[in-house]
């Protein structure tokens, strides 16, 4: 799609200047350069980057409709900030966090039984980690407030969770808070109830629990651990709050697994953070947190904006950030509603199902993910008595050599020694797509069979970003 239509030469695009010699790519230049030279250069060069329908490492959206690659280019102007001068993508967002609210089962302020109770309240952000931050942020204000009001002292918090996706420890780092990251057990590939309460004392900012680690595709135990908090506070008086990582299963489990409770219908949960762009199906760039109510967002880490004339309440960590992704989630969400997102997440999930039994017939593979309390994804690690002449890292690499990009990666501790390899199915992974996968698994693995890789594999660097 030609994106210039003023011609600046009659030449032929490959014969200008800036086609026909190298250019310094570090320094600015002095002189201008023909835009349609450059729009090409640039597009041939991300031709390297690896495709990403063929990514199957990420969670993010890579298939978008039409209409939103129509929105998000209406939208390319639209500063999410400027509140006042687009009220209306303002007003989108809050709709957006109304949906949310309600999709997470916050209390509705108009229930006669939810008396003294404020409205939920939330924003968007760029994704799960800004809104994580925000989300923890508020524990750590409203812990040091508890402190503070006791008498008591608030200069070693600490956060306890299971095991986490990397925002959670850049969280800890920069707010200087003690990091209680409870491991991994074999089997379960979750931390266990028992550990969270071991693990909490007065110092506690909160527990995070994730619905859909990025590891195993596992939803926590969420309702577990919240009966085991309640416990905690009849036997101790501690009142610890929780919070959810929903940022891939926040748009799959209310829609997938309904009668699993990890959301606002458990009290401990003040808020929970998702990632739009993951199974939202929103383009990069959208995230979301909300609180269960205004009360557990601390009035000090609000920042009024001018709005209307009026002053709009917003807590965030960027000023301008664009709107267009918020846009686009309000067109997912009014386009699908509750049915069309089932049929999306449920085709993940069907396929997932398809290719599970495609890789069950090579007898290689065990597998550990559990997509009846889990995300739509297909993770495995070699059978123990499989003894393959070669190791998963080599396995990605030949499939890499056909463009797939499948990750293989050591668990965290204490399941370090488990090499695992990882399938994310999501919109726009269809059966078609995962049976040609299939068959070069097939091609790769018969050739790896046939001539095994020789000496030994090099350990690797783990895949989770961490
Ligand atoms: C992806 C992910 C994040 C980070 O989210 P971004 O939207 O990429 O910032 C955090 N937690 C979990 C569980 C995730 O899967």
């Amino acid at each position: 799609m030609p994106l210039h239509n003023h011609k600046t030469t009659i030449d032929d695009l490959f014969t200008v200047e800036a086609m026909t010699k190298p250019l310094n790519v570090h320094r600015i230049s002095r002189k201008e350069r023909n835009p349609e030279a450059v729009y090409q250069m640039i597009h041939d060069e991300l031709l390297l980057d690896g495709n990403s329908r063929q990514n199957m490492a990420t969670f993010c959206s890579t298939w978008l409709e039409r209409e939103v690659h129509e929105l998000m280019h209406e939208c390319i102007d639209k500063n999410m900030i400027d509140k006042d001068e687009y009220p209306q993508t303002a007003n989108i967002e809050s709709r957006c966090v109304s949906m949310l609210s309600n999709l997470w089962n916050a209390k509705e302020v108009t229930d006669p039984a939810a008396k003294d109770h404020s409205p939920a309240i939330g924003c968007s952000t760029t994704g799960s980690s800004e809104a994580a931050m925000l989300g923890g942020m508020a524990l750590k204000w409203n812990w040091k407030a508890r402190q503070k009001a006791a008498g008591k002292p608030y200069d070693k918090p600490n956060l306890v969770c299971g095991p986490v996706q990397v925002c959670w420890h850049k969280f800890a780092r920069y707010w200087e808070i003690e990091l209680r990251e409870l491991p991994m057990h074999k089997g379960s590939y979750m931390s266990s109830p028992e550990d969270v309460l071991a693990h909490c004392d007065e110092n506690t900012i909160g527990v995070v629990q994730t619905l859909g680690t990025t590891f195993t595709g596992h939803y926590e135990p969420i309702e577990e651990v919240h009966a085991a908090l309640d416990k905690l506070q009849q036997d101790t008086g501690l009142d610890i709050p929780m919070h959810i990582d929903a940022a891939s299963g926040g748009f799959v489990a209310p829609f997938m697994h309904p009668e699993i409770k990890w959301d606002f219908r458990l009290s401990r949960v003040k808020s929970i953070n998702s990632s739009g762009h993951k199974f939202g199906l929103s383009p990069l760039g959208c995230g979301w947190v909300i609180w269960a109510s205004e009360k557990d967002l601390p009035e000090d880490l609000i920042f009024r904006v001018n709005y209307l004339g009026g002053q709009m309440p917003t807590f965030a960590l960027n000023f301008s950030r664009p709107g267009g992704e918020v846009i686009a989630q309000y067109y997912n969400l009014l386009r699908l509603g509750f049915e069309g997102y089932m049929k999306v997440q449920g085709a993940s999930y069907d396929a997932a199902r398809f290719f599970t039994e495609g890789l069950k017939k090579f007898g290689l593979f065990e597998f550990i993910n559990d997509s009846s309390k889990g995300l739509p994804l297909v993770c495995w690690k070699f059978k123990d008595n499989a003894k393959a002449p070669f190791s998963l890292y080599q396995l990605s690499d030949e499939l890499r050599q056909r463009g797939w990009l499948i990750p293989t990666y050591t668990l965290p501790p204490d399941c370090e020694d488990i090499v695992v390899q990882r399938i994310v199915v999501r919109h726009g992974t269809t059966v078609d797509m995962l049976h040609l996968l299939l068959k070069d698994f097939k091609e790769v693995i018969d050739e790896l069979m046939e001539s095994p890789p020789c000496g030994p594999d090099k350990e690797r660097k783990s895949f989770n970003h961490s």
